[in-house]
């Protein structure tokens, strides 16, 4: 009994449970009910559960189960011939570490905003499946990122639940004493302290800094309160945390990386308390920024300009100029550094152009952003020809594990012994496909969307449940369940992400006449399901949910386009998973890769893209379908025109009757066969495994 609840103790304290179906089940099981309540979160879960109530689950099926998860999850500790010991040696002797401002691993640890943390969290699951050894650095925020909720008027509403370290497999980083490890900064004209948390990622380590002890002012401790919250000022001392902390923290844990990895400019100080550590070393200036170079890789994530942090001169001033004086750094030095013209120091200090200036190798995140950021950087280079910039890409991927639902694995695992032969390459992936007949394919597309339709009656109830006023057609239908619009025979698109403006959420409803008439179709009709979070300081964002919701209330609408509040990863992940068709239509080309689109693969959802970010290296002509070929207006309205009617025509003259394309036995053939299409040339190549192997070889790797 003892070691049976000190095993789920400890394999509660690794987020690897959160890919490893199995793990999960075992937390699932003990109570499906608390663990809905605690938001999946195994800590959470077994603080709930009385003893008792465990001796009483752990029946010999349980014990069994249990048994082999722990097995394997040991094994998976010490594995020795990992990807990484053949093909990387010295990465696993020597540390990557990967810095950045917020991580996705699991919806339980609320310490991401959206795309950029999903990402980072995918990869270091990835660096660690791989075996690299791996470090991530981050802040631990009390606050995370908000809770949305919208009041009666569509308009979103941020709430800020408190995360408390005892509810997370946080632990906290100690001196060889015991003591808790405090490091110091210099802040303004103030001493400030960070403590130091790390959460066990598989065999990675992610570290987490903080400044919210007593031995700060209140004005410091919520430097880790929110992601991206506050002001300017605030977003400068989160980056001296995150920058300059994370390498003094590497340095107070003997940990000496190999390669520094800035994950986009958040982090991009770091550089600077290497020039400082150089120069006290005896380096001059110019082979001190050398060395840091030669240390450093750098990823930008968007062309959005205001996805750059910029300062003024006046805040560098007064936030940095005490600590780089100790640091034997002159000011002018550092402003040359960030500044896009150097020539003019009253410029505004653009972290991004940091980070380019100290890196040995800088990348976008897919070819075309790869394109648009040597257009965007050349300036910086003054190179004669943006071909000459050099920002090489690697295109973003998802951790395949994390985002196959546990019914898709096992779906999976029913024609091959793992998901890595499906995603092994596209060979591979044909020859299971070859295996698998349409009427158990389209049987796949069926439960999934089932659970999803389930999931969200589930999810609109429970936001009923909680006074929250939005509800878009419960208020007319809930006492008559049974007549629940959302059917799993009905084509269904979904459409979920930050709602930043370049993404246009509300595209669909350009024309409204049209889109009734698509929605309603006597028999091919279609369903639609919105989440998304505006960032709180986004109006322009939160209007775009207000629109989107006032059009979910309209008669014709009513229950067949629905918007769920909250997006997260849970969120997320019953909705790729569910929906026939992903939808994404951001204005070209400002998405740098996304990544939402990859995750549907696997599942047998097909995507419906204007050809921005991954989709157009990934885009075939037949795993999915394309909204325009990439025209480029310098007017909005003309460029929002042209996308919708694109739109319009691709939904009403090819997916949708694909979709409803029947043979005898009531199978879409046709659709079918896209849909394989698109499991055999999307899983293999966009998952973080293949990203990371190319970080690996292209950057990390020196020799
Ligand atoms: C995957 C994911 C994203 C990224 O979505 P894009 O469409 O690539 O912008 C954002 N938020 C969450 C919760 C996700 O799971």
């Amino acid at each position: 009994m003892r070691h049976i609840i000190e095993a789920l103790q400890k394999l509660s304290r690794n987020l690897w449970w959160s890919w490893d179906t199995e793990a999960k089940e075992l937390f699932k099981e003990l109570s499906p009910l608390v663990w809905e309540r605690v938001n999946h979160n195994p800590v959470e879960l077994l603080r709930h559960i009385s003893q008792d109530e465990l001796k009483a689950r752990l029946d010999c099926e349980f014990g069994k189960k249990l048994e082999s998860v722990k097995k394997r999850f040991e094994e998976y500790l010490t594995a020795k011939d990992t990807w990484a010991a053949k093909n990387a040696p010295s990465l696993t002797e020597k540390t990557v570490a990967y810095f950045s401002a917020e991580f996705g691993i699991h919806e339980s640890v609320r310490i991401y905003s959206g795309g950029l943390g999903v990402l980072s969290g995918d990869h270091i699951k990835s660096a660690s499946d791989l075996g690299l050894k791996f470090v991530g650095i981050t802040l631990f925020y009390k606050e995370g990122y908000f809770h949305q909720c919208l009041n009666q008027d569509g308009w979103q509403l941020e709430d800020y639940p408190l995360q408390y370290p005892e509810s997370l497999p946080l632990e906290k980083v100690t001196d060889p004493d015991g003591k808790d490890l405090i490091i110091s900064l210099d802040i303004a004209q103030n001493e400030v302290f960070a403590q130091a948390w790390y959460l066990n990622v598989g065999r990675a380590k992610l570290y987490l800094l903080d400044t919210n002890i007593p031995a700060n002012e209140s004005h410091y401790r919520d430097i880790c309160s929110r992601v991206y919250g506050g002001d300017q000022n605030m977003r400068i001392n989160q980056e001296i945390v995150l920058g300059i902390g994370g390498i003094k923290l590497l340095d107070a844990l003997g940990i000496d990386p190999a390669v520094y990895h800035m994950n986009e400019g958040h982090s991009a100080f770091l550089t600077t308390e290497l020039l400082a550590r150089e120069l006290a070393k005896g380096a001059e200036f110019e082979e001190a920024k050398e060395k840091v170079r030669q240390q450093c890789v750098f990823t930008t994530h968007t062309p959005v300009a205001a996805g750059h942090d910029r300062f003024s001169r006046d805040m560098m001033h007064y936030t940095l100029d005490r600590y780089l004086q100790k640091s034997g750094i002159a000011f002018d030095d550092f402003l040359r550094l960030g500044t896009e013209d150097p020539s003019n120091l009253h410029g505004l200090f653009t972290m991004t152009v940091l980070a380019l200036r100290l890196s040995r190798n800088a990348n976008g995140v897919s070819k075309l952003h790869g394109q648009v950021s040597r257009e965007m950087w050349q300036h910086i280079y003054a190179t004669a020809s943006p071909d000459d910039v050099p920002i090489g890409h690697i295109t973003n991927g998802v951790h395949t594990a994390s985002w196959s639902s546990g019914f898709t694995e096992k779906f999976w695992r029913r024609y091959t012994d793992s998901l890595d032969t499906l995603t092994a390459s596209q060979d591979e992936a044909m020859k299971v496909l070859a295996k698998v007949s349409d009427e158990e394919l389209w049987c796949l597309r069926y439960r999934l969307k089932r659970s999803l339709i389930d999931f969200i009656y589930r999810y609109l109830s429970n936001q009923l449940f909680h006074q929250h006023v939005y509800t878009t057609y419960l208020e007319a239908d809930s006492s008559k369940s049974s007549k629940n619009p959302l059917s799993p025979d009905v084509l269904t698109i979904g459409f979920a992400r930050r709602f930043a403006t370049y993404k246009r959420a509300p595209l669909i409803f350009s024309d409204i006449d049209r889109l009734t008439r698509i929605i309603n179709h006597p028999t091919m009709p279609v369903q639609i399901i919105f989440a998304g979070k505006a960032h709180p300081h986004d109006d322009a964002g939160k209007h775009y949910i207000q629109q989107i919701v006032e059009h979910t209330r309209l008669p014709q609408f009513k229950g067949k386009i629905i918007f769920l509040e909250n997006y997260n990863l849970g969120v997320a992940k019953r909705m790729i998973s569910g929906v026939d068709v992903w939808l994404n239509n951001p204005v070209r080309p400002m998405e740098a890769s996304g990544t939402s689109g990859q995750k549907t693969a696997l599942h047998g959802g097909l995507n419906f893209s204007i050809p921005d970010g991954w989709w157009p290296e990934a885009f075939n002509g037949e795993n999915g379908w394309s909204i325009g070929s990439g025209e480029q207006f310098e007017n909005h309205e003309a460029q929002n025109h042209h996308d919708a009617e694109k739109l319009y025509d691709v939904l009403e003259n090819q997916i949708i009757p694909t979709f409803y394309d029947r043979n005898v036995d009531n199978i879409p053939v046709k659709w079918l066969k896209k849909v394989r299409e698109a499991i055999a040339t999307i899983g293999p190549v966009y998952n973080t495994h293949r990203m990371v192997k190319d970080y690996t070889l292209k950057y990390y790797l020196t020799d």
